[in-house]
């Protein structure tokens, strides 16, 4: 969909804001500035500096299967998934991606390039809007994509993707397509503690991550695989290899660093603190989720999901799910939603994007305080029209 630019000044105070209703508010995208306030706050801890003669070689580790991945970002991934507990690293491959986008295509390639004709791929709606332009944007002929994995009923081979959470409702999910000849591919982006709880160590045979949504660093580009059999991941690396010969290094380090500093931070303080990476972010989730919710019961015309809390092993204790998207359905007989809040100068995106009916829109809840605080005073000043007209 449309690449804009925000167009609420960036800011990341706290700042009381006054809301004429002029400024657009942006919330298309899932752009992670949020977390820009507690690196801030960390001061030169995430400094690095590169001289000019240092990292000219393509090549990080040429012994290593993924021969591009800097060992010390390979450390920082294992470190932080032990710390957190959300996934098993043990007897996996690291692949290193320019962003999990990369990972996503790389994994259709390797998952498919032996196949005799175009693979089916699908993903339950509302799936990520991206997997269907990225899917299909070369018209490959490895791969097609398919749509909702729930109406699939064609037969053959096929790849399904699973996003747990979900972008965009956030709900925990499991594959659907109940039979044999499916390959799964686990898009665990969201599987952190500040969004949900973790439940248990993730041990999927192919599982992406990404720093976007880990520590918010989305323009550093970093994603990694988690991957099981030596042969994918071997396909994985190789088209790495085609499309961009390797990964940034600068990149690379920059991420070794951040999340070196994420799991120290959850060593120093009670994980609960705002000092620690977690305890900042998951605060912050919580308090945007009940000021939200607050909105749309003032409001009356909207509805937000309902989560089951759970209890997570990080945090040792149980909390509903806080989702780095609000999944918002317009009722009171508005159809196209994304356009009725346009009206009130709020950007969002339509649930046509995301397989279901435009009487839903997926909202960032990721974006500064300020772009966060100015879109829930003026959600919740919206009132029906029809009990206006009355
Ligand atoms: N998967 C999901 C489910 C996402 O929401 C996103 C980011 N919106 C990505 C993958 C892509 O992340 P990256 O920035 O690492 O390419």
């Amino acid at each position: 969909t449309k690449l804009q630019l925000a167009t609420v000044s960036p800011s990341t105070g706290d700042g009381e804001t006054t809301d004429n209703g002029e400024a657009i508010i942006n919330l298309d995208h899932g752009d992670p500035t949020m977390y820009e306030k507690y690196w801030q706050r960390m001061g030169d801890k995430t400094t690095v500096v590169i001289s000019g003669w240092q990292f000219t070689s393509y090549f990080s580790d040429p012994k290593n299967l993924c021969w591009f991945l800097e060992p010390e970002l390979a450390e920082e991934v294992v470190r932080l998934h032990r710390v957190v507990g959300n996934a098993i690293t043990k007897d996996y491959h690291i692949v290193v991606g320019t962003g999990s986008s990369q990972l996503f295509q790389a994994a259709l390639y390797a998952l498919s390039s032996d196949a005799s004709e175009p693979m089916s791929v699908v993903s339950a709606a509302p799936y990520y809007s991206s997997y269907p332009v990225i899917t299909d944007c070369l018209k490959s002929g490895l791969y097609k994509w398919e749509g909702d994995a729930q109406a699939f009923d064609k037969s053959g081979p096929y790849i399904e993707l699973v996003t747990s959470p979900n972008n965009p409702d956030g709900f925990v999910r499991q594959s659907v397509v109940n039979r044999s000849g499916g390959i799964l591919v686990h898009d665990l982006a969201y599987y952190w503690p500040q969004y949900t709880p973790i439940t248990t160590p993730a041990d999927h045979d192919l599982m992406l991550f990404t720093v976007s949504k880990t520590t918010g660093h989305a323009g550093m580009r970093i994603g990694w695989a988690l991957v099981k059999d030596e042969i994918i991941a071997r396909k994985i690396v190789k088209y790495i290899e085609l499309s961009t010969i390797g990964v940034s290094k600068d990149s690379q380090l920059r991420a070794a660093k951040v999340l070196r500093a994420v799991s120290d931070s959850c060593g120093v303080a009670h994980p609960f603190k705002e000092e620690t990476f977690f305890g900042f972010s998951h605060h912050s989730m919580e308090s945007r989720w009940m000021l939200l919710r607050e909105a749309v019961n003032r409001s009356g015309i909207f509805s937000l999901p309902e989560f089951t809390p759970g209890f997570c092993n990080f945090w040792n204790r149980v909390f509903e799910p806080l989702p780095a998207f609000a999944w918002l359905k317009c009722g009171d007989g508005i159809e196209d939603c994304e356009s009725f809040l346009r009206g009130h100068k709020i950007w969002t995106r339509s649930g046509r994007y995301f397989g279901v009916s435009p009487s839903y829109v997926r909202i960032s809840m990721l974006d500064r305080d300020r772009t966060f605080n100015l879109f829930v005073k003026r959600l919740s000043r919206i009132r029906s029209q029809r009990r206006m007209r009355l």
